[in-house]
Parts: structure tokens; C-alpha cells; sequence
């Protein structure tokens, strides 16, 4: 295992503890592992870990051993595995980290959209019974590159903009804002019943845009709302293409500052993640 105390990241051996529908298109995963959970830092907002998953017939994921100090070289002889055979890797957010005095130990939550797409992560978290074994390559520190969402000092107001996959990081988010910041905040869900409560000290209004019912597109949703005060900060996390329409609307049209502003891709229509990895990031291209 790597020294939590000279790296930012460190692998985890997590079993799942229970499972809880949340809505029609996201399920919560709660997550207990052995004594190296204690080192497991989450820093909340949009932090996210890399999740291991086993092949259908596997027991456990299939990882080269984990004792290696340099995590990259892990990576590295990881991914010179064969692709049948090592373990899946996906990208999911940490949305809480908890101390259970029932588990004497720490858990962790993972939020997993279901999507009628389904890749292995999707159908994995869709069977998920307690005991399944995972392993992650979490935070080891608090504030780790994990955590995209860097709300700069001056800033007086937050736009939000989520799909149903960053829905946790978003949520998250809300969870973290310092008391009365004014928020924007726009939930893009599939179904009706995927609005959730949110808990929030800040001034945020929420608006659900449920497909199901209609909602407009990503940058028509955005397009009449003023920011209000002078320094904003926006956040938009989901799927590529729509992501890439809201940094134009931004960066472009509403020519604000790029480096006030996070896009982060979660997903491509079309795309496993394996695929997305090897092309380039389309949300990060000139606006
Ligand atoms: C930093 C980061 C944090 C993330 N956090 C979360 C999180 O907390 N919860 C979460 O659910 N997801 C999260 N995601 C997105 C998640 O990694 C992707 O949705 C991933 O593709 C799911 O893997 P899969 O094996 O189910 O599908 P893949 O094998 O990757 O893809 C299979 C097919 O499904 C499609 N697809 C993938 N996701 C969706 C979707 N949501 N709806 C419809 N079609 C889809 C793909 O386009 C592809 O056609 C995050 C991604 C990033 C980069």
C-alpha cells in the first residue's frame, strides 16, 4: 500500500455493506473495508476515486499486487493485463464518508446512476448484494487532485449544473458550500421520482430538469439566468456534449472568465470510459 502521508491517493480493499434505491436512476452503494479505511481522507464536493470492479464470475477484482509504493507503476502493469481478465476501472464520486458507530469502522458512500446503456459499472452496482468486493484508488489526504471544484476566494455567487451522474458530486457540493452563498443550481435527472432532498446551508435555488417531463436542453436551461454579483463561479459536471454547450454558453457567450469556471466530463453518448480514455477531451477544447 502506498504511505498515506507522502501520497495523495492510496488503494483501498472495500466490501459492500448494503444497497439503497435513491430513485428510479440512482442506487447507493455503502461501502466497509478492513483497518486501512482509516486512512481513507474524503474532502467532499466533487472528490472522485477510481473504482475497481470484478468481470461477472469474478470473485474480485483482478489487480497486479498492491504493495508497490508508485501507484503509476500499478496502473502501468494494470493495464498491461488483459482486458478480459483485470479488473474494470471507472470513475465515481466519493458522496460521503461516514464513521459508523455500528461497524466500529469507517463506511463510504458511492451514488451509481443506472442507465438503460448499462456497462459493467452500471449493471455491477444493479446486482451489488453484501460482501461483493471491490478495491478503489481513493483519497489518502484530504485535498487531493480528486476534487475539482475550487471555489476561489473573491467568488459571490456559484452556478451548478448537473446530470444524473453528478448528481452525489453536486449534492455533495451543496453539502460543502460556506453558509449563505447564493447558488444556481441546475439537476438534470431522467424520471420524476430521481428529485432527492438536499441538505444546503447555502442561499440556493434549485431547479430540477427532469426529462421525462419535458426539460429544456442544458444551455437552454442556463440561457435567461443572471449570475448574480460581480465574481461567479460556475461548476458543470455530466455528459460531454452537454457539458461542452455550457462552457461555450459561458466562456463564449457569456465571455466569463475560463478560470472561473469547471467542466468536467463524466460521460460520452456512445462511449464506454475505457473508450473515452483513449480519445481527447472534447469539453476541454477551445470554447
Ligand atoms: C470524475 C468523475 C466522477 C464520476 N462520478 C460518478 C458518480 O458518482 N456516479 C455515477 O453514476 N457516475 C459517475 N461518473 C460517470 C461514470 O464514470 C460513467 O457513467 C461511466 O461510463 C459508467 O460506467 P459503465 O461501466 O456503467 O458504462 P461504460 O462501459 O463506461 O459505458 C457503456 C455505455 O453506457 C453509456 N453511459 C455511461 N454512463 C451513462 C449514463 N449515466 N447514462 C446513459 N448512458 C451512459 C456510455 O456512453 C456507453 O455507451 C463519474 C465520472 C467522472 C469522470
Amino acid at each position: 500500500m502506498t504511505n498515506p502521508e507522502t501520497a495523495p491517493f492510496q488503494f483501498f480493499h472495500l466490501r459492500v455493506d448494503r444497497t439503497r434505491r435513491l430513485g428510479p436512476s440512482l442506487v447507493r452503494i455503502t461501502f466497509t473495508g478492513g483497518d486501512e479505511l482509516k486512512n481513507f481522507a474524503a474532502g467532499g464536493r466533487d472528490q472522485s476515486l477510481s473504482l475497481f470492479l470484478p468481470h461477472p464470475g469474478q470473485e474480485a477484482p483482478v489487480l497486479p499486487p498492491l504493495d508497490e509504493p508508485d501507484m503509476y507503476a500499478i496502473l502501468g502493469a494494470w493495464r498491461a493485463m488483459p482486458d478480459d481478465e483485470r479488473a474494470v476501472m471507472r470513475s465515481y464520486t466519493v458522496r460521503e464518508q461516514r464513521t459508523e458507530p455500528e461497524h466500529s469502522e469507517n463506511a463510504v458512500d458511492i451514488d451509481f446512476a443506472i442507465h438503460e446503456d448499462g456497462g459493467p459499472a452500471c449493471r455491477w452496482a444493479g446486482r451489488a448484494t453484501p460482501g461483493d468486493r471491490v478495491v478503489v484508488l481513493g483519497p489518502a489526504i484530504a485535498d487531493n487532485t480528486g476534487v475539482r471544484f475550487r471555489l476561489p476566494e473573491d467568488a459571490d455567487s456559484v452556478l451548478i449544473w448537473a446530470d444524473e451522474t453528478a448528481l452525489p458530486a453536486a449534492s455533495a457540493i451543496l453539502e460543502w458550500l460556506p453558509a449563505d452563498t447564493r447558488a444556481q443550481v441546475f439537476l438534470e435527472v431522467p424520471y420524476s421520482g430521481d428529485r432527492t432532498e438536499l441538505a444546503t446551508r447555502a442561499d440556493a435555488t434549485v431547479t430540477w430538469l427532469v426529462r421525462e417531463e419535458g426539460a429544456p436542453s442544458a444551455v437552454d436551461a442556463v440561457r435567461g439566468v443572471e449570475l448574480p454579483g460581480e465574481a461567479p463561479y460556475v461548476w458543470i459536471a455530466g455528459e460531454s456534449g452537454a457539458v461542452k454547450a455550457l462552457r461555450r454558453h459561458f466562456v463564449r457567450d457569456r465571455e466569463l472568465d475560463r478560470r472561473r469556471v469547471t467542466f468536467v466530463g463524466y460521460w460520452r453518448k456512445g462511449l464506454s470510459e475505457d473508450a473515452l480514455r483513449e480519445v481527447p477531451d472534447e469539453t476541454q477544447d477551445d470554447a
